[in-house]
């Protein structure tokens, strides 16, 4: 891509951005650690349910030393209702390496940390490092594949929001991160987009004819070894002292009781103690 063009998309995009951002909590921050939570909550749970449970759990824990100091149990209580509990055992553990060993400010450190895959450690490393590397989330993926019709691989992908990123050297790399994000959720949007108040829609080859962009399917909550574990886990957060007799959870789940514990003692979710189940890993 000729270099005026790059410049032209980003120098569109940010002025949008600049103009049409949605506030939530954890924009406007480079504080590593809210920009840890946030990216973690964001990861599989709705941005209007993050907004909400976002401030709750700085309150909580305002820093990644109180994280850290925490138990399985109070962190995993708190994360109770944003659902994949698996994300608030791995952040913990994170907070503790961090605590202990400072923050690492590059990709390839932060991709080190437990629960921090390839995206949330360039989205880590934007927003709050400053360095100009791209992130490539589901909308990001559907605004590059629309705007420039290339090869749906990550590698292409990839390769495409770093060299649209790499001009954030100047110190626009959090907000460039933002805006990419923003512009696939609001104008390029999955279902409807709006090509018409569109910022780059000229010389896009899918103006007005976009069709969805098909996404990798979930298994369906509902009846699943998923909804179960919820189900355990939300009435755990719930019980006084994060614990429950077996035979109310055996009421609770009946037959698929076992086979759910264990899954759940496997991921450090919960522990058992004499005749009861307790929060956390124990
Ligand atoms: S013109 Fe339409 S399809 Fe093209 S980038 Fe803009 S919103 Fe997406």
């Amino acid at each position: 891509m000729a270099r005026n063009e790059l410049l032209r998309v980003r120098s569109a995009l940010l002025a949008w951005y600049a103009a049409e951002h949605r506030d939530f909590p954890w924009r406007g921050t480079s504080d590593p650690y809210s920009v840890l939570v946030s990216e973690v909550m964001l990861q599989q749970t709705q941005a209007s349910r993050v907004a909400e449970r976002f401030p709750r759990f700085l309150d909580r824990f305002p820093t990644v030393e109180a994280l850290a100091a925490a138990s399985d149990t109070a962190v995993l209580a708190e994360w109770s209702g944003l659902g994949y509990n698996r994300r608030a055992v791995a952040l913990h553990r994170a907070a503790r390496t961090i605590a202990a060993d400072g923050w690492p400010r590059d990709v390839a450190r932060l991709e080190r940390l437990p629960g921090i895959g390839p995206y949330t450690a360039r989205a880590i490393a934007s927003l709050a490092f400053g360095q100009p590397v791209g992130v490539v989330d589901t909308n990001v993926r559907r605004w590059l594949l629309r705007r420039f019709a290339v090869d749906d691989r990550p590698p292409v992908l990839q390769q495409l929001a770093d060299t649209f990123a790499a001009p954030g050297s100047d110190g626009t790399a959090a907000a460039w991160t933002h805006a990419t994000m923003e512009f696939g959720a609001r104008i390029c949007s999955q279902r409807t987009p709006s090509c018409r108040s569109c910022p780059i829609a000229s010389g896009c080859p899918s103006r007005l004819t976009a069709t969805p962009v098909r996404v990798p399917r979930q298994a369906p909550f509902s009846g699943s070894v998923r909804a179960a574990r919820g189900k355990l886990l939300r009435e755990l957060a719930a019980a006084p002292a994060y614990r429950l007799s077996l035979d109310n959870a055996h009421r609770l789940l009946d037959g698929t009781l076992e086979a759910t514990v264990a899954a759940l003692e496997h991921d450090g979710l919960l522990h058992r103690c004499g005749d009861s189940l307790v929060l956390g890993g124990g």
